[in-house]
């Protein structure tokens, strides 16, 4: 039997319909007033340039604004800190999302870290990470947030399961091991250093690849009957996880286009209304 598709594009169209609605219902309560994102975007990098770009049209789509802040690649820590501050202190801006990664000589840390927590709609924060693992109200980091969401939609049993997650960046794997952690599934964390990896990830129910390296998870790795989260994207559409061979052996799978990646910028649009709401309403 092939597996079920975890289609993040088509939930995170459903949700984008869902946010117009509430987008309007703010707007009609506020004098026209929308949720507003501010995106920074520092340096020159394409890739950034075009999830930046991905990001405001997904908040024209529902109806919200933004504001685009663009930093030159010599922006030094200072002046992105002051750019942050300015944005904390404006009342119209709700959110504020700090494209990752920022140029070498930027102290990045110290930059996410500035950021309002009630701002913070990518969960990008120290703050927003205790918070949320400590199971405290929080924007969780928007991309594993966006998998706990795909997940969820499609009834995926996380309790007593065991979740082996590749990979432990700030923005992705560790956060994402918290969150299954949270719902109840024994968690393995896996890194650059782990030790036979094909053997650890062999019992997992539920893998999620976040390595950055395309196809690195072998098929013949993954035992049959597994949910397989693929978090990666790289040039040619190729994920993380070698996906092709899986499909008829895996209980569900995310595509790679169109299954982490609508979610990621679905999810900061949806914490971006969240915040807008609280502010608001
Ligand atoms: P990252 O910061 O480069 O982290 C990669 C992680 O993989 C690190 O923790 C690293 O371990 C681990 N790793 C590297 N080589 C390994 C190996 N041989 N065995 C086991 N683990 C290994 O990447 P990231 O930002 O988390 O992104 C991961 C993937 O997700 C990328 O493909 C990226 O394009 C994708 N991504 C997608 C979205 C989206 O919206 N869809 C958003 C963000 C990222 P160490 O910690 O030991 O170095």
């Amino acid at each position: 039997m092939s597996a079920l598709i975890l289609d993040g594009k088509s939930l995170a169209k459903k949700t984008e319909a869902e946010l117009s609605n509430r987008v309007t219902a703010l707007k009609q309560a506020n004098k026209g007033q929308a949720p507003i994102l501010a995106t920074i975007l520092v340096g020159s990098d394409p890739a950034s340039g075009t999830y930046v770009k991905m990001k405001q049209n997904a908040c024209k789509r529902i109806g919200m604004e933004s504001i685009a802040v663009e930093l030159s690649e010599q922006t030094t820590t200072e002046q992105l800190l002051a750019k942050i501050n300015e944005l904390n202190a404006n009342p119209n801006c709700h959110g504020i999302l700090l494209q990752h990664p920022v140029p070498a000589q930027i102290d990045e840390r110290a930059c996410f870290d500035a950021i309002a927590a009630e701002k913070d709609v990518d969960g990008v924060t120290c703050l927003g990470f205790g918070r949320m693992a400590m199971n405290e109200p929080a924007y969780g980091s928007a991309t594993p947030q966006g998998i706990m969401r795909i997940l969820e939609a499609y009834d995926i049993e996380l309790s007593g399961k065991h979740a082996v997650v590749v990979g432990r960046s700030p923005i992705l794997g560790k956060p994402m091991a918290l969150m299954l952690l949270n719902a109840n599934a024994t968690v393995t964390i896996c890194h650059s250093r782990t030790q036979d990896l094909p053997s650890l990830i062999k019992q997992a129910d539920i893998l999620v690849g976040a390595v950055g390296r395309p196809e690195f998870i072998k098929a013949e790795w993954i035992k049959d009957g597994a949910v397989v989260v693929d978090a990666g994207y790289h040039p040619g559409g190729l994920g993380d996880i070698e996906l092709e061979p899986i499909i008829n052996s895996a209980t569900a799978y995310t595509p790679v286009p169109g299954g982490v990646g609508p979610m990621t910028i679905n999810t900061l649009i949806l914490q971006c209304v969240m915040a807008a709401e609280k502010k608001l309403v």
